[in-house]
């Protein structure tokens, strides 16, 4: 700090306590820079691993690969580990990182505002106070905004329903007639897991969804004890992992080949395990492998084809009172509806007001150009404001743990090379930032996601603002120094 830092100053902030938030603080305190605390609206750490307790709730990346470097487990007991697992992990994580004393559970930060004089931030939160510091790390995570369609008659159901993510707690689902709206990853989990309990389950899907065979299995004691008596074969086993799914990433940015492997694998699964060809038929894709997330599952077909168990394709037309009515006519009643409808990603990253240099509100800068920054992570017009998981660097093809990582060692870089500079503050240059986004859009106009069908991924006006078009690995390079020459230092 130049000039005396103001009361509640901090050299960083944290906004957010999901694993960009853990990573971050891990990080910074690797790098024995201390002086930061993390805020979080909740009154647990977990994000996205704290707020979805949906029945099979668990990841679709393998444990190995979706774990911090820096805090190996040699303890995971699946090769895809289940929700609960994972929150307990991040939990430890802080715990052995001595990160609870730095976590303010409770803030929402509701104004983040630029101070030009001083080029530093203030950070209003809910709790009234007002909070400053050098560098805000916004470490929120793109799955926060729920998406919950806007039916007619929704209002009037008189039954229990909600969203996939805020499953409430000790739900009794025994019994019921449920209808689950949605056929993406959090659906895919779900249905498997509610069908022997519930009474009847109808699934209303708009778009079959590729899923592959997932072969998760539990992880023998044997092997728990070789990593932990031998960590090296754990490192061993997450880089084979890394490099097996970065070699398959090939077939979202190009490699036709690996694609038409991946189709027949996906085809030849789904006639394997669904007998009625009628069903077959409807679980048929019809838009080409990896254009929308592909989806593992070993237990999604044949949770589909148990006798109470319906596959409902006909556009829904409204809610009623006790169930739903498709465009056809039919009323399926059910008691609860689950909409697994998924998240508004590639909208705004940040629902509070952001004003940066020369009072400009980044809602309206993003608003002209959609959510756009360079590498992901600094905004021009912003300074010192850094994303983590920010615009374009979400992956299709591996674990996003480590674009956090390479994130982190730009943010560790930029901090470094911005105290070398003695400027006040560092600011993106707008020409290099519009380049950037130049080159990743073209990038991305040549990958599968641009390929026609409609997902997540894209905004509404059909540009792609949350995949990286390439490698982690090239990602990392690309990450692991700041290049000076992309922004302007504005002298003290
Ligand atoms: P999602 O993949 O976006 O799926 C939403 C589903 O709801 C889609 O099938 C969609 O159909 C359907 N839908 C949306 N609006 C609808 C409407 N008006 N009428 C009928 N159907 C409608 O959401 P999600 O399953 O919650 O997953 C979101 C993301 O969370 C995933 O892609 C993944 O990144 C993450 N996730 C990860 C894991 C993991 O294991 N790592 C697990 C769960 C979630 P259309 O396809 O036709 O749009």
């Amino acid at each position: 700090m130049k000039n005396n830092p103001p009361a509640n100053f901090h050299e960083v902030i944290i906004i957010g306590a999901g694993f960009s938030g853990l990573c971050a603080a891990i990080r910074l305190q690797k790098e024995n820079r201390n002086d930061f605390i993390i805020l979080e609206r909740a009154a647990e750490l977990g994000g996205t691993w704290r707020d979805n307790t949906y029945p099979g709730c668990g990841c679709d990346v393998p444990s190995r690969l979706y774990s911090l470097s820096a805090e190996p487990n040699p303890n995971w007991s699946r090769a895809f580990s289940k929700q609960p697992e994972i929150l307990a992990y991040m939990h430890a994580c802080a715990k052995n990182n001595d990160l609870y004393q730095k976590i303010d559970f409770n803030t929402e930060v509701s104004a983040l505002k630029f101070d030009e004089e001083k080029g530093i931030w203030h950070v209003k939160t809910n709790t009234g106070e007002t909070l400053s510091c050098r560098f805000v790390l916004s470490a929120t995570g793109p799955l926060n905004h729920i998406t919950i369609p806007d039916f007619e008659g929704l209002d009037t159901f008189q039954g229990d329903y909600f969203h996939s993510s805020q499953w409430p707690e000790n739900f009794n689902i025994k019994g019921r007639r449920v209808a689950v709206i949605g056929t993406g990853a959090s659906a895919i989990q779900i249905v498997p897991n509610i069908v022997d309990t519930v009474k009847q389950l109808v699934l209303f899907q708009r778009t079959p969804a590729w899923i592959m065979p997932k072969r998760d299995k539990e992880i023998p004691t044997f092997f728990k004890t070789m990593y932990r008596r031998f960590p090296f074969l754990e490192k061993m086993v997450r880089s084979l992992s890394y490099y097996f799914y970065e070699i398959r990433g090939n077939g979202f940015w190009g490699n036709t080949l690996i694609n038409s492997v991946a189709q027949k694998i996906a085809l030849r699964y789904l006639r394997k395990s669904v007998s009625d060809p009628e069903l077959r038929e409807k679980l048929r894709p019809n838009y080409a492998i990896g254009c929308k997330r592909v989806l593992p599952s070993d237990d999604y077909y044949p949770a589909l084809q148990q006798p109470h168990v319906s596959l409902i394709t006909t556009s829904i037309d409204k809610i009623a009172t006790d169930g739903i009515l498709t465009k056809d006519g039919q009323l399926y009643k059910v008691d609860t509806i689950v909409f697994a409808t998924g998240f508004r990603a590639s909208g705004d990253l940040i629902d509070y007001p952001v004003s940066g240099r020369n009072d400009l509100k980044l809602k309206e800068e993003w608003g002209h150009t959609g959510i756009e920054t360079l590498r992901g992570i600094a905004v021009s017009g912003f300074p010192h404001l850094l994303f983590l998981l920010g615009p374009n660097t979400g992956l299709g093809h591996n674990s996003v743990l480590l674009m956090i990582e390479a994130q982190m060692n730009y943010v560790i870089d930029y901090i470094r090379q911005y105290e070398q500079t003695g400027a006040k503050y560092l600011n993106v240059k707008q020409t290099a930032q519009a380049l950037y986004n130049q080159k990743i859009q073209e990038e991305l106009r040549g990958t599968i996601w641009a390929s026609g069908c409609k997902s997540w991924y894209l905004d509404k006006h059909g540009k792609n603002t949350t995949l990286w078009p390439g490698s982690v690995t090239r990602y990392r390079k690309e990450t692991k120094e700041v290049q000076l020459e992309e922004f302007d230092q504005i002298p003290s």
